[in-house]
């Protein structure tokens, strides 16, 4: 077992950054593998940042069995590897790779739309070596924004979206969508 692994964490609201810090991790290293989930299909195979960045990923709806041969591995939107879209443990598989040596990034949403804790989110932060907590902009004031609201609700926790369907809100905007 090495003792070089980490496993870094990005957490914070849509529309702050998330993504931008990841594919920065990842261009930073030759070999990296990076991975979204199987559900989120916004971007083909790729990470997207808003600032326009990009970076080739992996799709995936279980653990891929070449991750083992990656001393680096990037992951995003980690709220939505859980079943029915994800198939396997994600918080022990990401753990794993830390323990055998690998240096893990991951980001995702602490909160959802209702300002409850995604739960595997809340998991990796308890293993995580380093949380880096990030803050968008309240799409009302422009003050520091650390909680996701809905425009409208749809009846699902588990949505892809942009601007369209979401916003960041600082504590004084967030609310709940009005019923439909
Ligand atoms: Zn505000």
């Amino acid at each position: 077992m090495s003792s070089k692994g980490r496993l870094v964490l990005y957490v914070g609201p849509m529309f702050a950054g998330k993504s931008s810090h990841l594919i920065k991790a990842a261009a930073a290293h030759e070999r990296v593998l990076a991975l979204k989930p199987g559900f989120d299909t916004r971007d083909g195979a790729e990470l997207v940042s808003r600032d326009g960045s990009h970076f080739a990923a992996q799709s995936v709806r279980q653990w891929p069995s070449q991750a083992d041969e990656y001393d680096h591995i990037v992951l995003d939107e980690v709220q939505f590897m859980v079943a029915p879209h994800y198939e396997g443990d994600i918080v022990a598989e990401l753990q794993a790779a830390k323990l055998r040596g690998a240096i893990v990034t991951v980001g995702g949403l602490d909160s959802d739309y209702r300002q409850q804790p995604f739960e595997i989110v809340s998991k990796l932060m308890q293993f995580a070596d380093d949380i880096i907590h990030l803050e968008a902009r309240c799409h009302t004031c422009n003050d520091p924004a650390r909680w996701t609201a809905k425009t409208h609700e749809t009846g699902r926790l588990l949505e892809t979206g942009d601007q369209e369907l979401y916003e960041a809100r600082c504590n004084a905007h967030w609310c709940l969508p009005e019923k439909p």
